[in-house]
Protein backbone atom coordinates (compact mmCIF):
# COMPACT_ATOMS: atom_id res chain seq x y z
CA UNK A 1 0.00 0.00 0.00
CA UNK A 2 1.44 3.25 -1.13
CA UNK A 3 0.62 6.11 1.29
CA UNK A 4 0.27 9.63 -0.04
CA UNK A 5 3.11 12.57 0.26
CA UNK A 6 1.21 13.96 3.16
CA UNK A 7 0.41 11.09 5.33
CA UNK A 8 4.09 10.10 4.50
CA UNK A 9 5.22 13.68 5.94
CA UNK A 10 3.06 13.14 9.13
CA UNK A 11 4.76 9.85 9.65
CA UNK A 12 8.21 11.78 9.18
CA UNK A 13 7.22 14.44 11.63
CA UNK A 14 6.12 11.68 14.04
CA UNK A 15 9.58 10.64 13.83
CA UNK A 16 11.33 13.77 13.73
CA UNK A 17 12.25 14.03 10.29
CA UNK A 18 11.65 17.54 9.24
CA UNK A 19 9.46 18.90 6.59
CA UNK A 20 7.98 21.78 5.22
CA UNK A 21 4.93 23.73 7.51
CA UNK A 22 1.87 22.44 5.22
CA UNK A 23 -1.59 21.60 5.36
CA UNK A 24 -3.67 19.32 3.21
CA UNK A 25 -6.55 21.01 0.81
CA UNK A 26 -9.60 19.97 -0.63
CA UNK A 27 -11.21 23.39 -1.95
CA UNK A 28 -9.38 26.15 -3.70
CA UNK A 29 -10.72 27.79 -0.63
CA UNK A 30 -8.84 25.88 1.83
CA UNK A 31 -5.88 26.84 -0.18
CA UNK A 32 -7.01 30.39 -0.44
CA UNK A 33 -6.49 30.31 4.23
CA UNK A 34 -3.61 27.92 4.12
CA UNK A 35 -1.46 29.70 1.75
CA UNK A 36 -2.58 33.12 3.66
CA UNK A 37 -1.46 31.57 7.17
CA UNK A 38 1.83 30.42 5.28
CA UNK A 39 2.51 34.04 4.03
CA UNK A 40 1.61 33.55 0.35
CA UNK A 41 4.91 31.91 -1.02
CA UNK A 42 3.83 28.35 -1.24
CA UNK A 43 4.06 25.35 -3.20
CA UNK A 44 0.99 23.28 -4.92
CA UNK A 45 1.48 19.06 -4.73
CA UNK A 46 -0.95 16.91 -6.29
CA UNK A 47 -1.75 14.39 -3.91
CA UNK A 48 -1.55 11.29 -5.99
CA UNK A 49 -0.38 7.82 -5.61
CA UNK A 50 2.20 8.14 -8.68
CA UNK A 51 5.67 9.35 -8.87
CA UNK A 52 7.03 11.93 -11.54
CA UNK A 53 4.07 14.90 -10.40
CA UNK A 54 6.53 17.48 -10.67
CA UNK A 55 7.12 16.86 -14.57
CA UNK A 56 3.12 15.98 -15.08
CA UNK A 57 1.88 19.57 -13.61
CA UNK A 58 1.02 18.23 -9.86
CA UNK A 59 3.50 20.44 -8.35
CA UNK A 60 3.39 24.34 -8.94
CA UNK A 61 5.54 27.37 -6.77
CA UNK A 62 2.88 30.08 -6.48
CA UNK A 63 4.26 33.43 -5.38
CA UNK A 64 1.11 35.16 -4.36
CA UNK A 65 -1.98 33.95 -2.89
CA UNK A 66 -3.58 34.73 -6.28
CA UNK A 67 -1.47 32.42 -7.83
CA UNK A 68 -1.99 29.46 -5.31
CA UNK A 69 -5.34 29.95 -6.24
CA UNK A 70 -4.90 29.80 -9.81
CA UNK A 71 -2.98 26.75 -9.72
CA UNK A 72 -4.89 24.91 -7.54
CA UNK A 73 -7.26 25.34 -9.67
CA UNK A 74 -5.78 23.92 -12.35
CA UNK A 75 -4.55 20.93 -10.56
CA UNK A 76 -7.94 20.17 -7.97
CA UNK A 77 -9.99 18.22 -9.52
CA UNK A 78 -8.08 17.30 -12.54
CA UNK A 79 -5.92 14.51 -13.70
CA UNK A 80 -2.43 14.09 -12.97
CA UNK A 81 -0.67 11.06 -14.55
CA UNK A 82 -3.78 9.18 -14.93
CA UNK A 83 -5.10 9.59 -11.54
CA UNK A 84 -7.92 12.53 -10.08
CA UNK A 85 -5.89 14.54 -7.85
CA UNK A 86 -8.77 15.28 -4.97
CA UNK A 87 -6.65 16.44 -2.30
CA UNK A 88 -3.49 19.19 -2.89
CA UNK A 89 -0.81 19.37 -0.02
CA UNK A 90 -0.25 23.07 0.41
CA UNK A 91 3.32 23.66 1.41
CA UNK A 92 5.64 27.20 2.26
CA UNK A 93 8.01 27.50 -0.26
CA UNK A 94 11.59 26.88 0.37
CA UNK A 95 14.68 27.82 -1.68
CA UNK A 96 16.93 25.39 -2.82
CA UNK A 97 20.48 25.35 -2.95
CA UNK A 98 20.93 21.84 -3.39
CA UNK A 99 18.62 18.41 -3.82
CA UNK A 100 20.06 15.33 -2.44
CA UNK A 101 17.98 11.69 -3.12
CA UNK A 102 17.97 9.55 -0.02
CA UNK A 103 16.10 6.07 0.39
CA UNK A 104 15.82 2.31 1.55
CA UNK A 105 14.50 -0.20 0.13
CA UNK A 106 14.28 -4.07 -0.25
CA UNK A 107 16.68 -5.08 -2.18
CA UNK A 108 15.95 -8.37 -3.86
CA UNK A 109 19.17 -8.82 -4.95
CA UNK A 110 21.43 -9.08 -1.21
CA UNK A 111 17.61 -10.06 -0.04
CA UNK A 112 18.33 -7.48 2.62
CA UNK A 113 17.24 -3.45 2.88
CA UNK A 114 19.34 -1.29 1.13
CA UNK A 115 20.44 2.20 2.02
CA UNK A 116 20.32 4.55 -1.54
CA UNK A 117 21.75 8.29 -1.56
CA UNK A 118 22.82 10.63 -4.59
CA UNK A 119 23.53 13.81 -4.73
CA UNK A 120 22.00 14.24 -7.90
CA UNK A 121 18.37 13.82 -6.09
CA UNK A 122 15.10 15.46 -7.29
CA UNK A 123 13.56 14.95 -10.64
CA UNK A 124 15.90 13.44 -12.98
CA UNK A 125 16.80 10.30 -10.25
CA UNK A 126 15.45 7.98 -12.96
CA UNK A 127 17.65 8.97 -15.46
CA UNK A 128 20.87 9.44 -13.35
CA UNK A 129 19.98 5.56 -12.35
CA UNK A 130 20.09 4.75 -15.91
CA UNK A 131 22.93 6.85 -17.43
CA UNK A 132 25.15 7.53 -14.50
CA UNK A 133 24.11 4.33 -12.05
CA UNK A 134 27.53 5.02 -10.17
CA UNK A 135 26.17 8.48 -8.82
CA UNK A 136 24.04 6.51 -7.00
CA UNK A 137 25.70 5.39 -3.63
CA UNK A 138 23.94 2.11 -2.33
CA UNK A 139 24.91 0.27 0.93
CA UNK A 140 23.07 -2.90 2.22
CA UNK A 141 21.87 -3.09 5.88
CA UNK A 142 22.38 -5.81 8.05
CA UNK A 143 18.65 -5.95 9.09
CA UNK A 144 20.05 -8.05 12.38
CA UNK A 145 22.83 -5.38 13.06
CA UNK A 146 20.67 -2.28 11.78
CA UNK A 147 22.39 0.97 10.54
CA UNK A 148 25.61 1.35 11.33
CA UNK A 149 27.36 4.62 12.11
CA UNK A 150 30.18 4.22 9.64
CA UNK A 151 27.94 3.29 6.57
CA UNK A 152 26.35 7.01 7.92
CA UNK A 153 29.37 8.22 7.08
CA UNK A 154 30.95 6.34 4.56
CA UNK A 155 27.78 7.89 2.01
CA UNK A 156 27.69 10.93 3.29
CA UNK A 157 32.04 11.14 2.06
CA UNK A 158 30.63 9.72 -1.54
CA UNK A 159 27.99 12.07 -2.28
CA UNK A 160 30.28 14.88 -1.08
CA UNK A 161 27.94 16.01 1.57
CA UNK A 162 29.65 19.37 3.44
CA UNK A 163 30.69 17.92 6.46
CA UNK A 164 28.39 21.05 8.66
CA UNK A 165 25.55 18.78 7.63
CA UNK A 166 27.28 15.48 8.51
CA UNK A 167 24.98 15.44 12.01
CA UNK A 168 21.82 16.07 10.68
CA UNK A 169 21.84 14.17 7.89
CA UNK A 170 22.99 10.94 10.12
CA UNK A 171 19.84 12.11 11.98
CA UNK A 172 17.45 11.79 9.19
CA UNK A 173 18.58 8.95 8.01
CA UNK A 174 18.78 6.97 11.36
CA UNK A 175 15.15 8.05 11.62
CA UNK A 176 13.95 7.06 8.16
CA UNK A 177 15.77 3.10 9.03
CA UNK A 178 13.41 3.71 12.03
CA UNK A 179 10.27 4.61 10.04
CA UNK A 180 10.98 1.92 7.65
CA UNK A 181 11.60 -1.04 10.59
CA UNK A 182 8.52 0.23 12.46
CA UNK A 183 5.88 0.55 10.06
CA UNK A 184 7.40 -2.37 7.85
CA UNK A 185 7.69 -0.70 5.05
CA UNK A 186 9.08 -1.44 1.99
CA UNK A 187 10.05 1.44 0.77
CA UNK A 188 10.71 4.65 2.20
CA UNK A 189 12.04 7.77 0.03
CA UNK A 190 13.03 11.34 0.46
CA UNK A 191 13.56 12.97 -3.11
CA UNK A 192 14.68 15.50 -3.21
CA UNK A 193 15.50 16.28 0.55
CA UNK A 194 17.32 19.80 0.05
CA UNK A 195 19.75 21.77 1.66
CA UNK A 196 17.74 25.04 2.13
CA UNK A 197 19.34 28.65 1.59
CA UNK A 198 19.24 28.63 5.36
CA UNK A 199 21.70 25.83 5.34
CA UNK A 200 18.72 23.25 6.92
CA UNK A 201 18.20 20.00 6.02
CA UNK A 202 14.13 19.12 4.48
CA UNK A 203 12.26 16.56 3.49
CA UNK A 204 10.76 18.30 0.66
CA UNK A 205 9.04 15.29 -1.10
CA UNK A 206 7.72 12.02 0.92
CA UNK A 207 7.19 8.58 -0.30
CA UNK A 208 6.48 5.37 1.84
CA UNK A 209 5.30 1.98 0.92
CA UNK A 210 3.91 -0.23 2.88
CA UNK A 211 4.10 -4.03 2.59
CA UNK A 212 0.25 -5.28 2.72
CA UNK A 213 1.29 -8.58 4.39
CA UNK A 214 1.88 -6.75 7.04
CA UNK A 215 -0.40 -4.44 7.43
CA UNK A 216 -2.39 -6.51 10.22
CA UNK A 217 0.09 -4.76 12.44
CA UNK A 218 -0.84 -1.57 12.15
CA UNK A 219 -4.02 -1.14 11.87
CA UNK A 220 -3.49 2.76 12.59
CA UNK A 221 -1.60 2.84 9.11
CA UNK A 222 -4.07 0.68 7.47
CA UNK A 223 -6.51 3.89 7.91
CA UNK A 224 -4.63 5.93 5.65
CA UNK A 225 -5.81 3.85 2.47
CA UNK A 226 -7.43 5.91 0.33
CA UNK A 227 -9.63 4.07 -1.76
CA UNK A 228 -10.56 6.48 -4.13
CA UNK A 229 -7.36 7.57 -4.33
CA UNK A 230 -6.15 4.09 -6.20
CA UNK A 231 -6.23 3.02 -10.11
CA UNK A 232 -10.24 2.76 -10.54
CA UNK A 233 -9.67 -0.77 -12.51
CA UNK A 234 -7.33 -1.75 -9.35
CA UNK A 235 -10.56 -0.70 -6.57
CA UNK A 236 -12.64 -2.81 -9.63
CA UNK A 237 -10.10 -6.10 -9.41
CA UNK A 238 -10.55 -5.96 -5.15
CA UNK A 239 -14.65 -5.86 -5.64
CA UNK A 240 -14.56 -8.94 -7.97
CA UNK A 241 -11.96 -10.55 -5.56
CA UNK A 242 -9.11 -10.86 -8.02
CA UNK A 243 -5.39 -9.31 -7.76
CA UNK A 244 -4.87 -6.86 -10.66
CA UNK A 245 -2.67 -4.16 -11.86
CA UNK A 246 -2.45 -2.61 -14.42
CA UNK A 247 0.34 -2.56 -17.57
CA UNK A 248 0.98 -0.65 -20.28
CA UNK A 249 0.81 -3.09 -22.82
CA UNK A 250 -2.31 -4.67 -25.12
CA UNK A 251 -2.31 -8.55 -24.06
CA UNK A 252 -4.91 -8.84 -21.60
CA UNK A 253 -3.84 -11.76 -19.07
CA UNK A 254 -5.88 -14.08 -16.84
CA UNK A 255 -4.55 -16.66 -14.72
CA UNK A 256 -4.67 -18.40 -11.54
CA UNK A 257 -2.05 -18.13 -9.55
CA UNK A 258 0.42 -14.89 -9.30
CA UNK A 259 3.49 -17.35 -10.04
CA UNK A 260 1.96 -18.37 -13.00
CA UNK A 261 1.03 -14.97 -14.02
CA UNK A 262 4.35 -13.71 -13.44
CA UNK A 263 5.63 -16.32 -15.79
CA UNK A 264 2.74 -15.79 -18.45
CA UNK A 265 3.59 -12.13 -18.62
CA UNK A 266 7.61 -13.29 -18.94
CA UNK A 267 6.83 -15.40 -22.00
CA UNK A 268 4.84 -12.59 -23.52
CA UNK A 269 7.78 -9.97 -23.32
CA UNK A 270 10.29 -12.91 -24.26
CA UNK A 271 8.17 -13.25 -27.46
CA UNK A 272 8.24 -9.46 -28.14
CA UNK A 273 4.45 -8.72 -26.71
CA UNK A 274 3.48 -6.61 -23.93
CA UNK A 275 1.24 -7.62 -21.29
CA UNK A 276 -1.60 -5.24 -20.47
CA UNK A 277 -2.26 -6.32 -17.08
CA UNK A 278 -1.30 -8.46 -14.24
CA UNK A 279 -4.57 -10.68 -13.36
CA UNK A 280 -4.85 -13.78 -10.96
CA UNK A 281 -8.24 -15.19 -10.18
CA UNK A 282 -6.97 -17.01 -7.51
CA UNK A 283 -8.13 -20.91 -7.13
CA UNK A 284 -11.26 -22.33 -8.17
CA UNK A 285 -12.26 -19.52 -10.77
CA UNK A 286 -15.94 -20.08 -11.57
CA UNK A 287 -17.77 -18.11 -14.12
CA UNK A 288 -19.09 -15.10 -12.46
CA UNK A 289 -15.54 -14.53 -11.32
CA UNK A 290 -14.11 -15.35 -15.12
CA UNK A 291 -16.50 -13.11 -16.15
CA UNK A 292 -16.14 -9.51 -14.60
CA UNK A 293 -12.50 -10.06 -14.67
CA UNK A 294 -12.69 -10.48 -18.71
CA UNK A 295 -14.83 -7.51 -18.52
CA UNK A 296 -12.23 -5.71 -16.43
CA UNK A 297 -9.52 -6.67 -18.89
CA UNK A 298 -11.54 -5.32 -22.00
CA UNK A 299 -12.58 -1.47 -19.89
CA UNK A 300 -8.74 -1.43 -21.23
CA UNK A 301 -9.64 -0.12 -24.97
CA UNK A 302 -5.46 -0.81 -25.31
CA UNK A 303 -6.36 -4.49 -25.18
CA UNK A 304 -6.03 -6.11 -28.84
CA UNK A 305 -6.17 -10.07 -27.46
CA UNK A 306 -6.43 -12.36 -24.03
CA UNK A 307 -4.61 -14.94 -23.06
CA UNK A 308 -6.21 -16.80 -20.18
CA UNK A 309 -3.55 -19.42 -18.92
CA UNK A 310 -4.89 -21.88 -15.92
CA UNK A 311 -3.31 -24.69 -14.12
CA UNK A 312 -5.89 -27.28 -12.75
CA UNK A 313 -4.75 -28.81 -9.19
CA UNK A 314 -7.42 -28.82 -7.02
CA UNK A 315 -9.46 -26.55 -10.01
CA UNK A 316 -10.81 -28.64 -12.53
CA UNK A 317 -10.43 -27.90 -15.99
CA UNK A 318 -13.42 -28.59 -17.66
CA UNK A 319 -15.00 -26.36 -14.63
CA UNK A 320 -13.03 -23.69 -16.01
CA UNK A 321 -13.47 -23.91 -18.92
CA UNK A 322 -17.37 -24.10 -18.84
CA UNK A 323 -16.70 -20.74 -16.57
CA UNK A 324 -14.55 -19.52 -20.06
CA UNK A 325 -17.68 -20.60 -21.90
CA UNK A 326 -20.38 -19.09 -20.33
CA UNK A 327 -18.57 -15.75 -19.74
CA UNK A 328 -17.48 -15.76 -23.14
CA UNK A 329 -20.87 -16.34 -24.73
CA UNK A 330 -22.28 -13.22 -22.12
CA UNK A 331 -19.38 -10.75 -23.05
CA UNK A 332 -19.98 -11.33 -26.63
CA UNK A 333 -16.28 -9.93 -27.74
CA UNK A 334 -14.59 -9.65 -31.16
CA UNK A 335 -11.28 -9.57 -29.25
CA UNK A 336 -9.37 -13.29 -29.51
CA UNK A 337 -9.08 -15.31 -26.62
CA UNK A 338 -6.00 -17.59 -26.40
CA UNK A 339 -6.94 -20.41 -24.17
CA UNK A 340 -4.17 -22.46 -22.06
CA UNK A 341 -5.51 -25.33 -19.90
CA UNK A 342 -3.81 -27.54 -18.44
CA UNK A 343 -4.28 -30.29 -15.21
CA UNK A 344 -7.05 -32.06 -13.89
CA UNK A 345 -9.30 -32.92 -16.44
CA UNK A 346 -7.57 -30.64 -19.27
CA UNK A 347 -8.80 -32.83 -22.20
CA UNK A 348 -12.55 -32.35 -21.05
CA UNK A 349 -12.00 -28.88 -20.98
CA UNK A 350 -10.27 -28.51 -24.04
CA UNK A 351 -13.08 -30.72 -25.56
CA UNK A 352 -15.71 -27.85 -24.02
CA UNK A 353 -14.21 -25.23 -26.19
CA UNK A 354 -14.44 -27.00 -29.31
CA UNK A 355 -16.56 -25.74 -31.72
CA UNK A 356 -16.59 -22.25 -29.86
CA UNK A 357 -14.43 -19.20 -30.80
CA UNK A 358 -12.54 -19.57 -28.23
CA UNK A 359 -8.89 -20.09 -29.77
CA UNK A 360 -7.35 -23.41 -27.78
CA UNK A 361 -3.56 -23.72 -26.75
CA UNK A 362 -1.37 -26.92 -26.10
CA UNK A 363 1.34 -24.87 -24.12
CA UNK A 364 2.29 -21.77 -22.45
CA UNK A 365 4.68 -21.25 -25.01
CA UNK A 366 2.06 -21.72 -27.94
CA UNK A 367 -0.46 -19.99 -26.42
CA UNK A 368 1.81 -16.89 -25.95
CA UNK A 369 2.86 -16.97 -29.62
CA UNK A 370 -0.76 -17.27 -30.74
CA UNK A 371 -1.65 -13.97 -28.55
CA UNK A 372 1.64 -12.43 -29.36
CA UNK A 373 0.87 -12.43 -33.14
CA UNK A 374 -2.78 -11.90 -33.04
CA UNK A 375 -1.68 -8.33 -30.75
CA UNK A 376 0.48 -7.43 -33.22
CA UNK A 377 -1.15 -7.99 -36.40
CA UNK A 378 -3.73 -5.47 -35.13
CA UNK A 379 -1.19 -2.66 -34.57
CA UNK A 380 0.18 -3.40 -38.31
P1 LIG B 1 7.59 14.54 -7.65
O1 LIG B 1 7.91 15.14 -8.99
O2 LIG B 1 6.28 13.80 -7.67
O3 LIG B 1 8.69 13.70 -7.11
O4 LIG B 1 7.34 15.77 -6.64
P2 LIG B 1 8.36 16.53 -5.67
O5 LIG B 1 7.67 16.77 -4.39
O6 LIG B 1 9.66 15.84 -5.56
O7 LIG B 1 8.56 17.93 -6.38
C1 LIG B 1 9.18 18.03 -7.62
C2 LIG B 1 10.20 19.13 -7.64
O8 LIG B 1 9.57 20.35 -7.33
C3 LIG B 1 11.30 18.98 -6.59
O9 LIG B 1 12.33 18.16 -7.05
C4 LIG B 1 11.74 20.43 -6.44
O10 LIG B 1 12.72 20.75 -7.41
C5 LIG B 1 10.49 21.22 -6.73
N1 LIG B 1 9.94 21.73 -5.46
C6 LIG B 1 9.08 21.13 -4.62
N2 LIG B 1 8.86 21.89 -3.53
C7 LIG B 1 9.62 23.01 -3.68
C8 LIG B 1 9.85 24.19 -2.90
O11 LIG B 1 9.33 24.38 -1.80
N3 LIG B 1 10.70 25.12 -3.41
C9 LIG B 1 11.30 24.94 -4.62
N4 LIG B 1 12.12 25.89 -5.07
N5 LIG B 1 11.13 23.86 -5.37
C10 LIG B 1 10.29 22.91 -4.92
MN1 LIG C 1 9.97 13.74 -5.57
Amino acid sequence: MKLQEYQSKILFTMYGIPVPNGRIAESINEVKQISEELGGRVVIKAQVLSGGRGKAGGVRIAKTIDEAEEYAGQILGKEINGLPVRKVLVDEMVSINKEIYLSIANDRISQKPVLMASSFGGMDIEEVSHSNPEKIVKRVIDPLLGLRDYQLRDVAINIDLDRAYWQDFSTIINQLWKVYVDCDASLVEINPLVITSEKRLLALDAKIVLDDNALFRHPNLSDFRDINAEPPTEIQGRKIGVSFIKMDGNIGCLVNGAGLAMATMDIIKELGGEAANFLDIGGGANSKKVEDSLRLILSDEKVKAILINVFGGITRCDEVAKGILSAFNEIKTKIPIVVRLVGTNDEEGLRLLQGSDLIPAKSLREAAEIAVRLAGEVIS
